[in-house]
């Protein structure tokens, strides 16, 4: 097999303080897989601004017009990180034989890229860096964490255990994932619905470089949900499942109602009644919202708006490949 060129494609949102220090580190990995032999001399950088609102795409600007390794698209506003990694992928597709995606806070470690790269060359179009252990983050963050993946594959989303975004792809794959059309977006578990033949690479992540995450506790949950409602239709099966046994336990009632009632036992049951009442009613507005959430999901799936749209490139992506 030919070396390979690789575009390492990273989303940067208000990354200011972070991109000058990584930025370097991008490039001296690049140097050193070139060396040894695993990418081809024209391999790039390409990062992806988010509708950045402070000075990330001057800087990316500055260092494409320095060192032609280093390329830039402009998200024309902020859509979110898996949005920007998706436009970094599909514009790199058409000018490279490999991708790796990766966070641009110097998070995760780029020595892994060496095995990506050799599991390439042994054949594989798909390889997801896994974090070999959490011992950086805080507890909380552990915990919540690893309850997310748990919860993730109750549901019955595919996914990768302690895999977030940074993975290799080939052009293959990702000329196949190319069809998948939705709009809600969790690449996780979609890649993985891409199929080929994969692997994992370990590697342990450190700490934030500079700047902060963008990822609260309440943005974790609004992943898992839109993770779990974007891949799997199990909770609406387990809401029909509630349903059946509710309507069960109901028939045993209204039994017991008519014995009671025919035999002349009734009892001025307000107790019971209202608690059923409330029951009730809890239950179903929770299953109208599940319901409704999914409902949603058709709508803006339907409406097939634009995943990404490019505002401004630097100079060689505005080239046709
Ligand atoms: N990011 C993005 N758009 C957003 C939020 C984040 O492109 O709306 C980028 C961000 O610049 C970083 C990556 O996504 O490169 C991961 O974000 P972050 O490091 O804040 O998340 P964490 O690693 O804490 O989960
Ligand atoms: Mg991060």
């Amino acid at each position: 097999m030919k070396t390979p060129t690789l575009y390492i494609v990273v989303p940067c949102y208000n990354e200011e303080e972070v991109l000058p220090v990584t930025s370097g580190l991008f490039a001296e990995k690049l140097a050193d897989l070139e060396k040894k032999g695993l990418c081809a001399p024209d391999s790039r950088v390409l990062f992806v601004n988010d509708g950045s609102t402070d000075r990330t795409w001057e800087i990316v600007t500055e260092l494409s017009r320095r060192d032609p390794r280093f390329q830039g698209i402009a998200q024309s506003r902020n859509r979110g990180h898996q949005n920007a990694v998706l436009a970094g992928l599909m514009e790199a597709r058409n000018r490279c034989d490999v991708t790796i995606s990766i966070d641009c806070d110097g998070q995760d470690d780029l020595n892994a890229m060496d095995d990506m790269l050799r599991a390439y060359l042994d054949g594989c179009d798909v390889v997801y860096g896994v974090r070999a252990r959490r011992d950086t983050d805080t507890v909380f963050k552990r915990v919540t964490a690893q309850g997310f993946y748990r919860f993730l594959r109750w549901m019955g989303a595919e996914v990768v255990y302690n895999h977030a975004d940074y993975r290799l792809m080939s052009a293959r794959a990702l000329n196949a994932f190319a069809d998948f059309h939705e709009v809600n977006l969790f690449l996780r578990g979609l890649v993985p619905l891409v199929g080929f033949k994969s692997t994992s690479v370990y590697y342990e992540r450190h700490e934030r470089l500079a700047g902060k995450s963008h990822y609260p506790l309440r943005k974790m949950l609004a992943l898992a949900f839109d993770g779990v409602t974007s891949l799997s239709v199990k909770p609406i099966r387990l809401i029909t499942l509630t349903g059946l046994v509710i309507s069960l336990l109901s028939f045993v009632g209204i039994l017991w109602a008519l014995i009671t009632g025919l035999t002349g036992h009734a009892v001025a049951g307000w107790a019971s009644t209202a608690c059923i009442v409330c029951f009730m009613g809890g239950i179903q507005a929770l299953f109208l919202g599940v319901i409704g959430e999914y409902v949603g999901k058709i709508y803006l799936e339907v409406k097939a708006r634009p995943r990404y749209i490019i505002a401004e490139r630097t100079e060689e992506m505005e080239e046709k490949p």
